[in-house]
């Protein structure tokens, strides 16, 4: 602690120097003044942390030194003792600007104590102001880490905004075209439904099928198929309006969602589209390629229960304009165009109502053993065949009738699994099943076996009901087989190594190269029932049962003959040396629950 002493008379500078030495408990470092004048200037110079003032001096008194100090400093910045004799010069002190006083003559006692009390004060002012100037720092500190943590913060809210969009954006659209994705239609077109049937809203659909994109596809790759999907979008995108959704479905398939048109409007749509690509010809290695559309318009009215019930009827309009080789057709077109059309047209929805409803039914029909086969005594086999009831009509629908729309619209796989479902589940029930059937031949269609995961679901219900696996027999037919080679093959090998045999259906119609079938695991030949219904009179017929029957055992297959429909056909057959023998001679189909327990 620096202290200033100011008196004009060295008898009291001395005695003052020797009584604050008595001051043990602090450091302190004394320095000297004989005038005012030399007071202010040390002062100012390096401002002590007390001054002792005599008042009495020559020059300026030591009120006025006191009056300039105080100019720049604080009571509490530089504090300033009073030294004086005069008891009237205490109040004039305070007056002045003084912190306190000692008297003269100087009693060594009131020096030290009022000293200690000031630097004491002054001490503690020096701690505080210390403390402060770090908690200002600090803060500045703080606030600068807070502003840099704030920007940081703020980029990354800017960033994971960013990638919520990206992320929206991807799962959202076709990444080839840009255009918005299946995914992103289906949630459209919900919404959109929903309106519609709140009366709020109404709209024409349009698909568009591009007819030669396999054609570049397959002939200059998938680069250029790319490129074909790429500027047909773009092209397209130029008719639109701005609140019209433009999607890919998929493959070669668009989809466009016109909210306010009319069907009639939607086919002006359509029309324009048309001309766009008929006019165009798409180029890729100098090879050029005329491209064409099929459009179909379905008119979104409250009619429209669903985005698949929606998919469902552009896709067979789009099956019909195919079919008269039409680029454009409307769904009322369709429907209007002739009263047997709409009965077609409403088959997808008949099916998925039958599927729902539990309104499909298995029937079945015995194979019975022949000749040889006969007396190894191992039973009979049976094969199912799905029948659809018509609750309208409560008539029994055929498949023929149905399974090709059912394949046309992707629900033979259903129809296909709930037959093995519900055949398992029926069989597994009856006792006697085990002992009097051989096995039980179900059929299975092409379309069916290409499904993901198909096998293991077939395993696990074979599984689920406890039947040996071996008692199960597939029906493929030979053209489904050989037109998916590889992928009947896999899902053929599969079965098999679970315990399953497998039947070539209708065989003779498509009449494969023999080498093609001995890449397949089938155990069984099934000769289709138009050679064998009039074998017994009709010699070529007779002569293609023959030569399949020779083949069949030279490949060491069992040979199945169905549509037997009497006995001359039959001793024909055992002449041949046929396995087993199918037809109403012997039982016509029925519903599978006559087989019960009696
Ligand atoms: P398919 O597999 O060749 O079945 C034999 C068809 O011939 C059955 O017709 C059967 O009722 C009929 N039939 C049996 N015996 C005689 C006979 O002596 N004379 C004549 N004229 N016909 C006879 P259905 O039940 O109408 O089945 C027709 C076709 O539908 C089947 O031909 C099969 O291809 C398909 N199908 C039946 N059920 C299913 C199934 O669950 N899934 C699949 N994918 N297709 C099935
Ligand atoms: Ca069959
Ligand atoms: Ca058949």
């Amino acid at each position: 602690m620096r202290i200033l002493i100011v008196d004009d008379n060295p008898v009291n500078l001395d005695l003052l120097r020797t009584t604050l030495n008595k001051l043990k408990e602090l450091p302190i470092s004394l320095s000297f003044a004989t005038n005012g004048e030399q007071a202010i200037k040390i002062a100012l110079q390096s401002p002590p942390d007390l001054i002792l003032l005599d008042v009495m001096m020559p020059g300026i008194n030591g009120f006025q030194v006191c009056q300039e100090l105080r100019k720049s400093y604080s009571l509490d910045s530089m504090p300033i003792i009073f030294v004086t004799a005069k008891i009237e010069d205490v109040q004039l002190g305070f007056d002045h600007g003084g912190n306190d006083y000692i008297t003269k003559p100087i009693n060594t006692c009131e020096v030290l104590s009022r000293v200690r009390h000031h630097l004491k004060i002054a001490v503690l002012t020096k701690k505080l102001e210390e403390s402060n100037e770090g908690l200002e720092r600090r803060v500045r500190e703080r606030t600068a880490e807070l502003a840099v943590t704030n920007r940081q913060l703020r980029e990354e809210i800017k960033e994971r905004r960013y990638m919520q969009d990206r992320l929206h954006y991807l799962a959202s659209h076709d990444f080839i075209t840009h255009l918005y994705n299946r995914n992103a239609l289906d949630g459209h077109v919900t919404e959109f439904i929903e309106k519609v049937q709140l009366e709020s809203e109404f709209g024409a659909f349009l698909e568009v099928d591009l007819n030669h994109f396999r054609l570049v596809n397959e002939t200059c790759g998938c680069f250029a198929g790319d490129e074909l999907l790429r500027q047909f979008a773009e092209l397209t995108v130029a008719h639109l309006n701005a609140n019209d959704f433009f999607a890919r479905l998929g493959g070669d398939k668009f989809a466009i969602v016109c909210p306010r048109r009319t069907e009639q409007q939607g086919k002006n749509l359509a029309l324009q589209v048309d001309q766009q690509v008929r006019s165009f010809n798409f180029i890729w290695d100098e090879r050029v390629f005329p491209i064409s559309a099929s459009i179909a318009i379905v008119g979104i009215d409250k009619e429209i229960l669903s985005f698949d019930h929606l998919l469902l009827l552009a896709d067979e309009v789009l099956y019909f304009a195919r079919k008269q080789k039409i680029n454009i057709l409307s769904y009322k077109q369709l429907v209007l165009d002739n009263a047997s059309r709409r009965e077609n047209a409403n088959w997808a929805i008949r099916l998925i109502d039958a599927i729902e409803n539990n309104n499909l039914r298995v029937y079945y029909q015995k194979i019975v053993p022949l000749g040889d086969t006969k007396k190894k005594d191992q039973g009979y086999k049976i094969e199912v065949l799905v029948r659809m009831f018509d609750p309208k009509s409560n008539k029994i629908i055929f498949p023929d009738e149905f399974i090709p729309s059912a394949e046309r619209f992707n629900l033979i796989s259903k129809i296909d699994m709930w037959m093995i479902a519900s055949t398992l589940k029926h069989l597994s029930s009856v006792d006697s099943f085990e002992n009097d059937v051989h096995s039980v031949a179900i059929n299975l269609s092409a379309i069916s076996i290409k499904e993901d995961g198909i096998a293991d679901y077939i395993k696990s219900t074979i599984e689920g009901c406890g039947i040996n696996p071996s008692k199960i027999c597939f029906e493929l037919t030979e053209t489904e087989a050989i037109g998916n080679l590889s992928i009947a093959k896999d899902f053929m090998q599969e079965l098999h190594d679970f315990g399953c045999s497998f039947a070539l259906d209708d065989f003779g119609t498509g009449f494969s190269s023999f080498e093609y079938l001995r890449e397949l695991p089938f155990d069984y030949v099934k000769i289709d029932g138009v050679f064998v219904k009039d074998m017994h009179k009709n010699s070529s017929h007779y002569a293609m049962v023959k030569s399949i029957v020779d083949i069949s055992k030279q490949l060491d297959k069992e040979v199945v003959a169905e549509f037997v429909e009497n006995q001359d056909i039959v001793s024909a057959l055992e002449a041949l040396g046929v396995d087993w023998a199918q037809g109403y001679f012997f039982h016509k189909p029925e519903p599978i629950e006559k087989i019960s327990n009696k």
